[in-house]
């Protein structure tokens, strides 16, 4: 059996290649000079696999696409607060080279627009000899999982013609919330734009951000928690400028676009999309892109407020066992979220206070969140209040350590057989 997943997306793409709308973005002339009808579409798992088809081996330059990825590195270096007094995470409403600061802060109102963009640029920490660009072409490329590189031809091209990115340097090199020589930003800025990819480079590079900062060929987490969580947040409400609120509406993925044609979009915890086709609209849209998303987010049932149904039940079984069949076992399965946790911790106060050995097997499940861990030993706690001797068996090793800590008496990694054996 093959996958149906692949020919979908190739129906997807058959689908949308008629529309012929748009236009090249020619205020950045080596854009103006692309092949127009380029098409490609690539989707990506959490557990870092890869569909793709069309030209899917075309590179193109990131352009905006960069922008969340350069606010990643500067949030995880600086740290959340930091930035925040540089670049605040409200949508702007206006186009994304608007020149324009909050009336009230005087910083660019998010990091996805121009005027955030080129201060959280100017964050990216560098190091010695290694320029900002340089920093976050390296980074990316170790998302990808490849060495990418810096198309010149682009960057030249848009470095000649950026009159109006260098008016907005000034801007905020007058107002003081660049204290580095605008020129040199700018121009950093416009290399980060010009980082080349495919869309299955992109593809491996949403992966990552879809699947909690860990890169999941390589078990190593690239990105913290929080700041993945702050970056699609800001791609959710800043991510499609001032057509935010449409994208929000139709399609309900974070995403981000690029005006060399390209959109990424990140549904957390389940899919990376990336699509190319050089022509935009008037926001700096993909127009073939805008409409594959919205296909796919109706078609796959993608849209962030559509919500993922919560397991309707937490608990795969409850039985007894023991010689005098006194040990309560209570086999769990799924996601140990909040919703989860007060379903269990209900069927739990039922247990009637009696001095019994309850066994709360982990072993199904697939995750748990650290609130689930914190409310499941809170619930160990009033249980053995009650005079009930409890073990959490975690023979597969699904609590990570932080959510251990403090409950290590209680948990055992012997698998559930094994442990009931002792007492049959
Ligand atoms: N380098 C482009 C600019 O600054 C990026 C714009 C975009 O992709 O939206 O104008």
């Amino acid at each position: 059996m093959k996958t149906p997943v692949p020919d979908y997306l190739q129906h997807v793409l058959t689908v949308c290649h008629d529309n012929d709308q748009g236009a090249l973005a020619d205020y950045i002339p080596e854009l103006a000079a692309v092949d127009p009808n380029k098409f490609a579409l690539a989707l990506t798992t959490v557990d870092g696999t890869i569909y793709s088809t069309g030209d899917d081996e075309t590179e193109f330059t990131m352009q905006s696409m960069s922008k969340p990825f350069a606010y990643a590195l500067a949030l995880q270096h600086l740290g959340i607060p930091a930035v925040l007094e540089k670049v605040g995470v409200e949508p702007s409403g206006e186009a994304f080279n608007q020149i324009s600061l909050d009336k009230e802060t005087n910083l660019p109102k998010n990091p996805m627009i121009n005027s955030g963009a080129i201060i959280t640029h100017s964050l990216i920490p560098v190091q010695k000899g290694i320029s900002r660009a340089e920093c976050l072409r390296r980074f990316l490329s170790e998302l990808a999982g490849r060495q990418l590189e810096f198309d010149k031809q682009v960057y030249k091209s848009e470095v000649k013609t950026a009159f109006r990115n260098l008016s907005i340097g000034y801007m905020l090199r007058t107002v003081g919330v660049l204290d580095s020589d605008p020129v040199e930003i700018v121009n950093g800025y416009i290399k980060q734009c010009a980082i080349k990819v495919t869309v299955k480079d992109l593809a491996n590079i949403c992966s990552v951000l879809a699947n909690g900062g860990v890169q999941a060929k390589t078990g190593k987490q690239l990105l913290e928690r929080d700041v993945v969580r702050q970056v699609l947040s800001v791609m959710m409400t800043c991510g499609m400028y001032d057509a935010a609120g449409d994208w929000l509406t139709t399609v309900g993925i974070p995403a981000k676009s690029g005006v060399s044609g390209g959109i990424i979009g990140v549904l957390p915890g389940q899919v990376g999309i990336v699509v190319f086709s050089p022509k935009i609209d008037e926001h700096g849209h993909s127009v073939r892109g805008v409409d594959i998303f919205e296909r796919l987010s109706r078609d796959m049932g993608l849209h962030l407020m559509e919500g993922t149904p919560s397991a309707q039940t937490i608990l795969q079984s409850r039985y007894t066992a023991g010689k005098n069949n006194d040990i309560v076992v209570y086999e769990l399965r799924g996601v140990l979220q909040f919703t989860e946790s007060e379903m269990l911790l209900r069927i739990l106060q039922d247990e009637p206070d009696a001095q019994t050995r309850i066994v709360i097997d982990l072993t199904n499940l697939t995750l748990i969140h650290d609130v689930g861990a914190r409310m499941l030993f809170e619930g160990v706690k009033r249980l053995q209040a009650n005079g009930h001797k409890v073990v959490v068996i975690d023979s597969e090793g699904v609590l990570g350590e932080e959510q251990v800590k403090g409950n290590k008496r209680v948990v055992v990694t012997e698998e559930l057989e094994r442990y009931l054996e002792k007492f049959s």
